[in-house]
């Protein structure tokens, strides 16, 4: 029977691609000429710089330098904090004209490497402007400041009874210009859809300093092309998002969760196919996780583990979020829903674990929205985000711990785990190499291999991550030459002069 609660039972790496592929990139290096106009246009605070007349100590500038995964290391010597969207623009003027080049960062915790410097780019961060604009309680629409914190947004909705159209393990520290420039997808799409869909208006400053002010806060608007669509997800390839408009969606009056363990994967289609059609207009989440990767997450005091009996036998295990209007309904259809898994000739599901309060119900999530960094904890990370068809999710995690054993690095001083889990009802497979260091031999080993294996499925290089500079080269994947040869003549028209989060995305 069910459980009725849980707790009772480049750098020279990255140098190197960049230099080989972009030999005619010729920008230049910040001078302390450039910094003392940056300290005119800003205040003191906001300027940090190795460089005299500010001269910040180098030690303070490492958390902007170095990537969230500690992967990725720039050596920029010069942060910018601005705090309107006048100061970006001046700043990205100033810059254009002379040729320096500007990673746009917000709250730093892509997983591409996107956010940080290649070389000794500018970084504009967008922390100091934080500011929500406007909200209407009535039609839902909130514009905030592009370095607005997702949860700090999140929060500020609360008491008008409305929830962000998005979520994800960052929200503490990323910013909603950073999940607008990478189309963050998270724990939300399946129910509220993409933010291609959810971002009303954008404002954006162009490579040359001009501010393309598209902020609507329309429904509908047909009139001609939709520049700000050209924006989510551009990784800062095309101008400085500093304002966002996006409708947030009402607050469910009751939420609930349960943790699924499965005997085997092969259950995980059938049983999406049975909760999509029970459920239907309730469910919300449906995210996969497999029996590696919650061991990772409860080793590194993710969340709180599940009874030994609820585990044991467990392949993987399913999260089931539902959201809606009235609790005796959510719950009388969940009920149903988990009873008449429990009963089928053949069961589905070996049990669940069912949230009884709103702890439990986080501790539930907090499995889930853990893993990214258990797994950062637990060695150094391959992170393989890729759409390929639910199906096949097991084979890809299988066929690649296979591929690593049979080169001979799967040991503990090389690839010591290799997990899955995602957003199956997204199709969106996170597959992590979990290795003890970083190492040419272990690259070699997963690339082109994993790439040629989404391939073989026609799935995507990156579900929801970007591109950055990790997979500039495995682009050819997932878009033929006509799509990037289209994008850089996009990229082009926008940015002649490649001042902006140049090496990134395009190969
Ligand atoms: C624990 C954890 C869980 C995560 N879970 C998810 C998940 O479920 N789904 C998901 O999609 N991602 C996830 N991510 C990845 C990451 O959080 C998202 O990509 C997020 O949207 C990045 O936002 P950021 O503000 O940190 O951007 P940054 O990392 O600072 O930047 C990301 C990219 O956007 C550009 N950029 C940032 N701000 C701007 C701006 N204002 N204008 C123009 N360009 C800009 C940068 O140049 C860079 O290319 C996770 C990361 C972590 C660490």
């Amino acid at each position: 029977m069910f459980t009725r609660s849980v707790a009772h039972r480049i750098p020279l790496r990255a140098f190197k691609r960049w230099a080989h592929t972009t030999p005619t990139m010729n920008y230049r290096s910040v001078t302390e000429e450039d910094v003392a106009h940056f300290a005119k246009i800003l205040a003191p605070s906001s300027v940090l710089s190795t460089l005299a007349p500010v001269s910040t100590p180098a030690s303070e500038l490492s958390i902007y330098n170095n990537d969230w995964m500690n992967k990725y290391h720039g050596k920029s010597t010069t942060v910018l904090r601005p705090k309107t969207t006048k100061e970006v623009s001046e700043i990205v003027k100033w810059c254009n004209e002379r040729r320096i080049a500007i990673v746009p960062q917000g709250g730093n915790t892509g997983l591409v490497g996107g956010g940080v410097p290649i070389i000794d780019e500018v970084i504009l961060n967008l922390g100091n402007m934080n500011k929500i604009r406007s909200f209407d309680p009535v039609s839902g629409i909130i514009v905030a400041d592009s370095g607005c914190v997702l949860e700090a947004m999140s929060e500020y909705l609360v008491p008008h009874h409305y929830i962000m159209p998005l979520d994800l393990g960052a929200k503490g520290s990323c910013q909603i210009g950073g999940n607008v420039s990478t189309n963050a997808g998270g724990l939300r799409l399946l129910r509220y859809g993409s933010l291609h869909g959810s971002v009303l208006g954008l404002e954006v400053v162009l490579p040359d300093g001009t501010i393309l002010d598209q902020l609507s806060t329309l429904r509908k608007d047909n009139t001609g092309y939709d520049l700000k669509q050209l924006f989510i997800g551009a990784e800062g390839t095309l101008g400085v998002v500093t304002g966002v408009s996006i409708l947030s969606a009402p607050a469910p009056n009751a939420s609930s969760n349960v943790m699924l363990a499965l005997p085997k994967y092969e259950n995980v289609l059938p049983l999406f196919r049975e909760v999509k059609r029970q459920l239907s207009e309730i469910l919300s989440a449906f995210e996969f996780i497999d029996r590696r990767a919650y061991e990772l997450a409860v080793k590194h005091g993710q969340g709180r583990a599940l009874n030994d009996e609820d585990v044991e036998g467990a392949e993987c295990f399913v999260l089931v979020e539902t959201s809606g209007g009235k609790r005796e309904h959510d719950e009388e259809k969940l009920n149903t829903l988990l009873e008449s898994l429990m009963e089928a000739d053949e069961p589905l599901i070996n049990t669940g674990v069912l949230s009884q309060s709103p702890l439990q119900f986080s501790q539930l999530w907090a499995i889930r929205e853990g893993i990214t960094e258990a797994v950062s904890k637990e060695g150094k990370a391959y992170k393989y985000d890729i759409s390929i068809p639910v199906a096949s999710f097991k084979t890809v995690v299988d066929t690649t711990r296979d591929h690593l054993q049979s080169k001979g690095l799967l040991r503990d001083d090389a690839v010591k785990h290799v997990v899955g889990y995602g957003h199956v009802g997204d199709g969106n497979l996170h597959l992590n190499i979990v290795a003890a260091e970083y190492s040419p031999e272990i690259e070699s080993a997963l690339e082109p291999f994993v790439y040629e294996l989404v391939q073989s499925y026609k799935g995507s290089v990156s579900a929801e991550h970007g591109i950055g500079v990790m997979k500039t080269h495995a682009l050819q994947y997932s878009k033929n030459a006509t799509s990037i040869d289209l994008m850089r003549r996009i990229k082009t028209l926008f940015d002649p002069n490649g001042i902006m989060n140049p090496g990134k995305v395009l190969p």
